[in-house]
């Protein structure tokens, strides 16, 4: 299949750069991107003059599992601490979770990532009831969005050394496929606090054996280093955690000796400014953070524009000299790490990359250069602009409506598995 864009706006991001130009497709991959490209041979010709275009966006943490959640039952106690709101809140949540759930959660989920221009979503599931099998379903939903996925199973001691050891085993049919460019497989793991020694070492062992990295949560709240008693940066070293390509998210209550150690070791960090103040846990020391910084949701939907922009409001609040540079250089380096994991280049409109783009409908206004396309991230673009959606040279969504799936239906199908889901809360 040759497909042609025309004309279109072709905004890339890293490095910024803008320009008209035609951008030619064939076989998911972008073969040349210029002016007045020929279109023999073409068996599709979209004219997108007056569009912007611009990759795909990546959402480097989510938690998919809780697509289901809004309207859910709140807690039934005054919330002392963040443990206590895991126990209260999502721990209720991930083991109310069956099949059902699990896969309407992905779709839903999946579909309001499309439609906020993501592409790649790196996902960390937990559904304690609904172990075996999980990881495939959650795959297969994301297949039928079209979404390109990077996942794996919480692992945690929280519900008993089966569960724990089932979070495990739930990784090996993935891992033992290898990685396709739709999907790769990292270990997950929750969070130090709920994982002993002996888990946390398992899943390290699983990860070297396979080589992939650990997908965590480290220092998200203070409870997780207090519970531990030790810095969980060494812990991790110690227990063969700290693997390079790993992914540690949030890591708020860090110090920087344990900072420069994760940028040492290879592995990186994801900051959700929304979901860490959603959560009252503190803000991450980003000034501390190096390049591989990467943007996350934490499961509070899938918009990484509204997600860039509160990140830069959060920082200039607490007086981070962060330019929009850089902080627009966190959102694109996950096209490093998940183009890693996936072993596909993404991220640039450019010969030779997959073509994973986003049409948008011209949000009018000044000049958009490619030296204040940074600041217009920030300031001028969002999700509601978002018309169309490639993946691997493939429309999934066309205005704004993903291809191949029923929506009306599939809200049918997501009341009835959120109407379940509640009530066995
Ligand atoms: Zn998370």
């Amino acid at each position: 299949m040759k497909r042609l864009l025309q004309n279109g706006l072709v905004l890339n991001l890293s490095p910024p750069s803008v320009a008209v130009a035609d951008i030619s497709i064939a076989d998911g991959t972008i073969e040349a991107v210029g002016p007045d490209l020929d279109a023999d041979g073409c068996d599709e010709i979209t004219d997108l003059a007056g569009k912007w275009v611009m990759p795909g966006l990546c959402c480097a943490h989510t938690h998919l599992y809780s697509a289901l959640a809004c309207g859910m039952p709140g807690p039934t106690a005054p919330v002392s601490s963040f443990a206590n709101m895991l126990e209260q809140v999502w721990w209720r949540l991930d083991k109310a979770l069956d099949d059902q759930g699990v896969e309407a959660s992905a779709l839903v989920g999946g579909v309001a990532a499309l439609r906020a221009g993501v592409t790649t979503l790196v996902d960390h599931h937990a559904s304690p009831n609904a172990i075996a099998g999980s990881l495939e379903r959650i795959d297969g939903a994301l297949d039928v969005v079209g979404l390109r996925r990077i996942l794996c199973y919480e692992v945690s001691d929280r519900d008993g050394p089966e569960r724990a050891l089932a979070g495990v085993d739930a990784h090996r049919a993935l891992l033992e496929r290898g990685a396709t460019q739709s999907t790769a497989v990292m270990v997950g793991a929750h969070a130090n606090f709920t994982l002993s020694d002996e888990t946390l070492r398992a899943c390290a062992r699983l990860a070297t054996d396979t080589g992939v990295g650990l997908h965590i949560h480290v220092a998200e709240a203070r409870d997780d280093r207090e519970a531990v008693g030790e810095s969980l940066i060494a812990r991790m070293a110690r227990l063969g955690a700290l693997r390079p390509g790993s992914l540690l998210a949030h890591c708020v209550h860090l110090d920087d000796d344990e900072i420069a150690r994760i940028a040492d070791a290879g592995a990186w960090v994801s900051h959700q400014p929304r979901s860490n103040m959603n959560n009252a846990v503190g803000y991450a020391p980003v000034a501390s953070f190096g390049e591989r910084t990467m943007l996350g949701t934490d499961g509070i939907g899938a918009d990484m524009f509204a997600e860039l922009q509160t990140a830069w409001f959060k920082a200039q609040e607490q007086g981070v000299p962060w330019s929009p540079d850089r902080w627009l250089a966190s959102l694109t380096s996950s096209y490093e790490f998940c183009g890693q994991q996936l072993g596909v280049k993404i991220g640039r409109i450019e010969a030779g990359a997959k073509a994973d783009l986003i049409v948008l409908a011209p949000c009018p206004g000044p000049p958009l250069r490619a030296e204040n396309l940074a600041a217009a991230m920030i300031f001028r673009l969002g999700a509601g602009q978002v018309r169309h959606a490639m993946v691997d040279g493939e429309w999934r969504l066309w205005a704004g409506d993903p291809l191949g799936i029923d929506t009306i239906e599939l809200d049918r199908t997501a009341q009835a598995a959120a109407e379940g889901l509640w009530s066995r809360m």
